[in-house]
């Protein structure tokens, strides 16, 4: 999913419980749109699933007086969902989604990204520093209490209040025990939840197939149907002798969740109700048309230009050596993913008409609204975000130059706040600490770089910047500095990677080992340093709180919209609240569907079509002897379908970034799949739905299975399972 560093233009809003009741009795039975929260469902939901199939109840989905189904939904580290498949915490998860860490493991001699990786035993199973995996304990509407005091005018909200407010509630609901809690605003702030978690830290790497299946297509495949990507990666969870989170050790054993899902060899039929429980991390359904052109027109175009600069040149480096093609996988992977999306995002923008169906409802809002404090809201909203734009470009532009672009510039940041904190650590006696993480932290950025790549990124990436860029919002110092170099950006580059420290590992590590008030002073005066400090602090200084100040209007425009269209016009949209990360459940049913006038997309694909794909040698399609072998003798054991082994399906489920590694679930509860993809002409739908043409992908478990057990022989992880024949 899209990571951002710097702002994202994130929104908020809520409204009354009961309101949402009313709207609801008026659903068909094809109601497909909408990510629900599963504390909910019973009041909201539960009547249209069970007539759209479903056999369990709301109380299976979410409970906190016994186990259920939550309780094997997990956040899988930063932003995807996994889900527990056995009682000994065996985690399911995208491929994609365990890349990076697949990726750290991975080296010439232990090609695990090409070859894949299977433990065979607990002990031969990876640790991974830094990943967590994170279950939902129990969450619950803490409104009243958020808003309590707080009140809203355009452009300001006690926010003070609040935050004090919300410190206060996580505080009491933790009290002396080992859970975390955080509190979400939804709707625009117009509600607020309380969510109790429970992190565990030990997560280790159990088997990941190789590239050839899990990453099947590439990112010639990659947001596309049909679809033959075994999209999955294993972990498992371990804790302390009390089956509590615990960091890794030795000592520690395998988690013993509260629930995990039996998984179903059952298959799938056309229509059949499915169900998706997860972690979709954002969606912007209710913006009006000036915000949704800004997106369409400006930002999206931004980022798209300079990523498919960035990625012409990674994709090069990738396709020379192995070596680049372990190091730059992962950093592709990142940039390469959210590229794809928005391209496809803004045409279905435009293909859905989507400024002219937010106009209509615009026009039906005024009308509605007219002779109350809402009559001008969206006439406000033109200035707002004319006052936001600037700054929108500007961010978007930094941020795609620090993130998509050369990584010298973030790598010497880190040597900025050194070097402002270098007296603080010296007189506190801190300073070999803080040397020392420097230390590993150069010995990992450098196992993943190539100086000649990053220099042809920073050649091609900076002139886009700095054409783009509002010269008055840029930073003043490289302006100088080009103009001094007569705007020749080959000299102006070659210079800098010559003469930087920064872009070799044994200068830098040769530097950390005489660190003094000296070597301080050539850091400072070292070319790639002087660009990093000059470039963060003119975005610090001239974006930063310019473009929270202008959001600001935005936001509370939102509460105030939001509130609105619930009150005058209650209708005119299912409103459920955008995603925030948060645990949400999403159901539909399993269909096929039309994307373009004369063509229509079957819902399921099955291992023919990967045969009809494979391209020998090529990076994206080859496969290997052994797969081949399997295909032409149809071995299939017992997870084929006739002839065939189905291999992925598309449904009518509303997911998005987040989604990825979400179980698939069938009427009864029982995995028949895990997420992975949207179709390309759905990708609209984190800003508008449309339930003709929306669909997730999902690789069917049977796939899944059979990776495992018959392809890679991991017979030992298929016995952990509860399997519904
Ligand atoms: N492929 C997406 C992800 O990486 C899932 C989606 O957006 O549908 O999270």
């Amino acid at each position: 999913m899209y990571v951002c560093f710097f702002k994202t233009n994130i929104m908020y809003k809520r409204f009354s419980l009961s309101i949402v009741s009313l709207l609801l009795i008026s659903f068909s039975l094809h109601a497909v749109e909408g990510m629900w929260l599963p504390i909910l469902l019973k009041e909201l939901n539960e009547k249209e699933m069970k007539a759209m199939g479903m056999r369990i109840s709301a109380d299976d989905l979410y409970a906190i007086n016994q186990a259920s189904l939550k309780d094997a939904v997990f956040i899988f580290g930063g932003g995807c969902t996994s889900e527990i498949i056995s009682d000994q915490g065996l985690l399911l998860t995208n491929h994609h989604c365990g890349y990076s860490q697949i990726q750290a493991h991975s080296s010439l001699q232990n090609d695990y990204l090409k070859y894949g990786f299977w433990a065979k035993s607990l002990d031969e199973e990876l640790p991974n520093k830094g990943l967590t995996a994170t279950r939902i304990v129990r969450m619950e509407n803490v409104t009243s209490q958020v808003l309590n005091g707080a009140t809203r005018n355009d452009g300001s909200l006690d926010q003070q209040i609040i935050d004090n407010n919300i410190k206060r509630i996580i505080e009491q609901s933790v009290a002396g025990t080992h859970y975390d809690a955080s509190v979400k605003p939804f709707y625009y702030g117009n509600e607020y939840y309380l969510f109790i978690t429970e992190t565990f830290k030990d997560i280790r790497l159990v088997g990941a197939p190789p590239s050839l299946i899990g990453k099947f297509g590439g990112d010639t495949d990659n947001w596309m149907w049909p679809r033959h990507t075994g999209d999955f990666s294993i972990f498992r969870i371990y804790t302390d002798a009390n089956n509590n989170p615990a960091e890794y050790s030795l000592n520690n054993r395998p988690y013993k969740p509260l629930h995990h899902f039996p998984i179903s060899l059952k298959g799938i039929k056309e229509n059949d109700f499915t169900l998706i429980y997860g972690f979709p991390g954002r969606t912007q359904e209710y913006l009006p048309s000036p915000m949704v052109s800004l997106i369409m027109h400006d930002l999206n175009p931004i980022r798209i230009r300079i990523r498919s600069k960035a990625l012409s040149i990674i994709d090069q480096a990738m396709a020379s050596s192995d070596e680049l093609r372990i190091k730059y996988a992962a950093k592709q992977s990142r940039i390469s993913n959210a590229y794809k999306k928005w391209i496809g995002e803004t045409r279905g923008l435009k293909k859905l008409d989507a400024l002219k169906v937010k106009n209509v409802i615009e026009a039906q809002f005024e009308r509605a609204t007219i002779g109350t404090y809402y009559e001008t809201l969206l006439n406000k909203f033109d200035k707002w975000v004319l006052d936001f734009r600037m700054y929108a470009l500007a961010n978007d532009y930094y941020n795609e130059l620090i993130f998509s672009g050369p990584e010298i510039i973030r790598y010497a940041y880190n040597y900025v706040k050194f070097v402002k904190n270098y007296p603080d650590l010296k007189s506190s006696g801190k300073l070999d600490e803080s040397i020392e993480s420097l230390r590993n932290g150069a010995n990992g950025y450098f196992k993943n770089y190539d100086l000649a790549t990053d220099r042809k990124i920073m050649l091609a990436v900076l002139p886009m910047f700095i054409d783009g860029i509002n010269p008055s919002l840029g930073p003043s110092y490289l302006f100088d500095e080009l103009s001094r170099y007569k705007k020749n950006y080959d000299v102006f580059v070659n210079d800098l990677y010559t003469r930087s420290l920064f872009s070799e590992q044994k200068k830098v590590i040769d530097c950390l080992n005489s660190i003094n008030d000296k070597s301080i002073q050539k850091i400072k005066n070292d070319p790639a340093y002087k660009l990093a400090e000059s470039i963060y602090s003119s975005y610090f200084d001239k974006i930063n709180n310019q473009y929270e100040e202008a959001d600001q209007y935005i936001q509370t425009g939102m509460y105030h919209y939001m509130k609105a269209l619930l009150k005058y016009l209650p209708n005119a949209k299912k409103y459920y609240p955008d995603a925030n990360s948060t645990l949400r459940v999403a159901y539909g049913k399993v269909e096929g569907f039309s994307p373009n006038d004369g063509t229509w997309y079957h819902w399921q694909t099955t291992i023919d079509g990967v045969m009809a794909k494979y391209i020998p040698d090529d990076t994206e399609f080859d496969l290997d002897q052994r797969f081949i072998d399997l295909y032409n003798k149809r071995q299939y054991g017992r997870y084929g379908e006739g002839n065939t082994l189905p291999l992925a399906f598309t449904a009518s489920n509303h997911t998005t970034g987040g989604n990825s590694g979400s179980p698939v679930l069938n009427a009864d509860g029982h995995l028949i799949g895990i997420n992975f993809d949207r179709a390309w002409e759905s990708t609209m739908s984190d800003i508008m739905y449309d339930p003709e043409r929306c669909r997730n992908i999902s690789c069917d478990i049977r796939y899944v299975l059979w990776v495992i057990d018959v392809y890679a022989g991991a017979s030992n992880l298929i016995k952990e399972m509860t399997i519904v024949q």
